[in-house]
């Protein structure tokens, strides 16, 4: 909040550097004996507004805000898991996560077991091992909107001794805070809905402060880090240990960082981030009931209607609903679908989602089409699927764009 007379908008530090009187002031910042700014690699004015109320907005300690959401997934995991180490993952996430884990961090001798999210407890259990570190899933997937049981990856993860990490992109704060069923550090991409305008890449990472990192499997924490002039996080930072040493050894070393200038675009989006939820998911739910009374229409995936599969997992987790991405299958296949997509006047064909303005995708043909159809079925693919991501525009425009442009297919 500003002080009496101070800029009422989030003012934009757009400087790598901060000035001292003494140079005894400025060691004490390194030894962070006193809190400040010293570079903007660490942190930075405008940046540490918008991860205060991201922190806010989902019941954490603290954030740090990370260059994109691929960073903020980096951060996350390299923060308390080194090579040698194992940890299990959804096999339902984002395909850049899914790379991120399956062969970046493979080559830095990271090994991650997939799993699938609907398995019980007890086969879930098999995949851990003596260095497993920590547990991955997202409330809601990017792209199969499957709906992650929280509390049963949060169980698991803490009978283990470790943490559930928890990728929460899609659903939002406004939608579910995963802190609240047992999540202990929460990621996004803010490229989605956070920012809601697609102007700028960003990510965060937020740590609840409930994890108890002291029990001799996270020595990173608890033991001396001799590049930091031999600080214990736990032993010196208690509850924020894990995003102290995010930022003072992680953000230092990797400069994972946002700049300026788009925290303050974030910190928009932000703003009006309660309104436009509410109205994605509306016009979503719209939308999907509309599509799956059609006859062109073949099938619908969106978790907010009563026949999907995920429903009850929806409706406890994300009560007041999911988010704008649906998905739908078009008879005639790949090319009926290519038809209907050529036919739309308001929805853009993008490779982007989760933003303001209705945008359209069909993987078979973009993304996906180098794979034959029975390669695209293996993988989950369908030729007639179309990904929708439902804005916010009034939601009769957004029906009579679908409809004129399912009228260009032939029967
Ligand atoms: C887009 C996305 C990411 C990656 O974020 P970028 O900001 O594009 O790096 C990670 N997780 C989910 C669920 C996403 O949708």
């Amino acid at each position: 909040m500003p002080k009496n007379g101070e800029a009422r908008v989030l003012p934009i530090y757009q400087s790598t550097t901060y000035k001292y009187d003494s140079s005894e002031h400025v060691g004490k910042l390194f030894d962070l004996a006193e809190s400040g700014f010293f570079y903007s690699r660490i942190a930075n004015p405008t940046v540490d507004a918008v991860e205060q109320k991201i922190a806010a907005l989902e019941g954490g300690i603290g954030a740090i805000c990370t260059s994109s959401g691929q960073a903020a997934s980096t951060l996350a995991v390299l923060n308390i898991c080194n090579a040698g180490d194992h940890m299990i993952s959804s096999a339902a996430i984002y395909g850049g996560t899914s790379n991120l884990f399956g062969v970046t961090m493979k080559k830095m001798g990271i090994e991650v077991t997939f799993v699938n999210p609907d398995a019980s407890e007890m086969e879930i259990q098999d995949a851990f091992r003596e260095n497993t570190k920590l547990v991955f899933t997202e409330t809601l997937a990017n792209p199969t909107l499957v709906v992650s049981d929280i509390e049963k990856f949060a169980t698991l993860a803490h009978k283990n001794g470790v943490p559930l990490i928890i990728d929460n992109t899609f659903a939002t704060p406004i939608n579910c805070r995963p802190i609240e069923y047992g999540a202990d550090i929460v990621v996004h991409s803010t490229s989605k809905y956070m920012d809601g305008h697609a102007v700028a890449l960003g990510g965060v990472v937020v740590d609840s402060g409930n994890f108890n990192w002291d029990k001799g499997k996270f020595p990173g924490l608890t033991t001396p880090d001799e590049s930091y002039h031999g600080m214990v996080y736990t032993r010196d930072c208690g509850k924020a240990a894990y995003l102290v040493k995010a930022r003072v050894q992680l953000m230092r070393d990797l400069g994972l960082t946002p700049s300026p200038n788009n925290a303050f675009l974030l910190n928009l989006g932000l703003e009006t981030l309660h309104l436009r939820m509410e109205r994605h998911c509306s016009n979503a739910l719209a939308v999907a009931k509309w599509l799956k009374i059609n006859d062109k229409i073949s099938w619908v995936n969106y978790p907010g209607l009563e026949s999907n599969k995920y429903y009850p997992l929806s409706k406890k987790y994300m009560p007041n609903g999911t988010c704008g991405v649906i998905s739908f299958g078009i008879k005639g296949g790949r090319e009926a679908a290519v038809k209907f997509m050529d036919g739309l006047k308001l929805a853009a064909i993008v490779v982007h989602v989760a933003d303001a303005r209705t945008s359209v995708l069909h993987p078979a043909s973009t993304t996906h089409r180098q794979l034959s159809d029975a390669q695209l079925v293996e993988a989950g693919v369908t030729p007639d699927l179309i990904r929708m991501s439902i804005g916010i525009e009034h939601v009769n425009d957004i029906i009579a764009d679908l409809e004129q442009a399912l009228a260009c297919v032939p029967e």
